[in-house]
């Protein structure tokens, strides 16, 4: 169907007909100017929001709208992690150009409710508005967490150990696989489709950022959005600090090790492909135990140096300096246009 025949009203009403209209917590949701929300006594409220750009952010030519309402939420959800919240409400903003049918916006939400659900939060707005050309699409999410808790880039210590949760590396791999044309199923190895899974429907770790948190022994986080290099850099930067990483602690999954065919090293992936969205945080060393107590498979890859610079250790005795190498939209360097 399409979306002149709907109307924009028509949109919003048949979104509004697929999620929850109220509940305790939302007692004004989608509908009405503004949506009214309750947050638990005593928690500090987080917010959060990220846009994404047809073009720069995706390609539609090599994701499906189902995933894309998946990503749009996951990333968001992912930086409710980072900082060890609860994530309760979601409102989407929509620019939709003219050609995109109402079934693809009915995908998207459905992609993207399901992982709402799945984490029992609220979608209680957003705005729909007409675009000239390009797909936009904003999340905002909002969450609470307890103030004493809630982790921060800052507070890294020179000493402490640098832990990542899951592999790193997948997603930028299957990113690669997408654009270069996503091979047949009878060619697709399960590696390959895992690769590719890994970069459209990213699993945000709420649950262990929350325990982390709890935990009262993590030091600083940030969730992996711009690849190691970039994410460990920025907590490096705001704890006034450094690090020392070791290339053979980095963990790589199956997939990505036996995957043929792809142009770069497995471990370029793993610094500067970006989109992992695992938890990156530092403990102190006598903590070491306690944290590999919380289950959340993290793997120890490194320490904080009081020396400023990052740089990696290679087992043969090489030592080079890691330059961060993450995106930056106004320069233009790093993974080039469509990020
Ligand atoms: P207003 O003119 O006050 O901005 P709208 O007509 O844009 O109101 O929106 C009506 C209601 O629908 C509001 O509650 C808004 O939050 C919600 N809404 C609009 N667009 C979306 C969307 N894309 N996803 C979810 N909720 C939406
Ligand atoms: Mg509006």
């Amino acid at each position: 169907m399409k979306l002149e025949d709907l109307g924009e009203f028509g949109l919003i009403e048949r979104i509004r007909k697929s999620f929850l209209k109220r509940s305790q917590r939302a007692p004004i949701g989608i509908g009405d100017d503004a949506a009214a929300l309750s947050v638990s006594p005593g928690k500090v409220v987080l917010a959060t929001t990220d846009m994404l750009v047809e073009g720069v952010h995706f390609d539609l030519a090599t994701t499906d709208f189902y995933s894309l309402g998946w990503k749009s939420v996951a990333v968001n959800l992912s930086d409710i992690a980072a900082m060890g919240g609860t994530p309760l409400f979601c409102l989407i903003a929509l620019a939709i150009p003219r050609r995109i049918t109402v079934e693809q916006v009915s995908e998207f939400y459905r992609g993207g409710g399901a992982l709402l659900r799945s984490h029992r939060v609220l979608l209680v707005g957003g705005d729909t508005c007409g675009s000239k050309q390009d797909l936009g699409i904003s999340v905002t999410l909002l969450g609470e967490a307890s103030k004493k808790r809630v982790l921060k880039r800052s507070g890294a210590r020179p000493g402490d150990l640098i832990f990542v949760t899951g592999t790193l590396g997948d997603s930028g791999a299957g990113l690669e696989i997408v654009r270069n044309g996503k091979p047949d199923k009878k060619r697709a190895s399960a590696g390959t489709e895992h690769l590719i899974e890994r970069h459209l429907r990213p699993v945000p770790r709420v649950a262990w950022g929350k325990k982390l948190a709890a935990s009262g022994l993590v030091t600083a986080m940030i969730d992996v959005s711009d690849g190691l290099s970039s994410d460990l850099g920025h907590i490096c930067e705001e704890s006034g600090c450094g690090a020392d990483i070791y290339a053979d602690k980095i963990p790589l999954s199956k997939a990505l090790r036996s995957v043929k065919a792809l142009r770069r090293l497995e471990l370029e992936y793993a610094l500067s492909g970006g989109e992992d969205y695992e938890l990156l945080f530092t403990a102190s060393v006598e903590d070491e135990k306690r944290i590999k107590s919380i289950k959340t498979g993290a793997t120890v890859i490194g320490a904080i140096t009081t020396r400023r610079g990052m740089r990696l250790f290679f087992p043969t005795g090489e030592v080079k300096a890691l330059e961060q190498s993450g995106y930056d939209h106004f320069r233009a360097t790093g993974r080039g246009a469509g990020k």
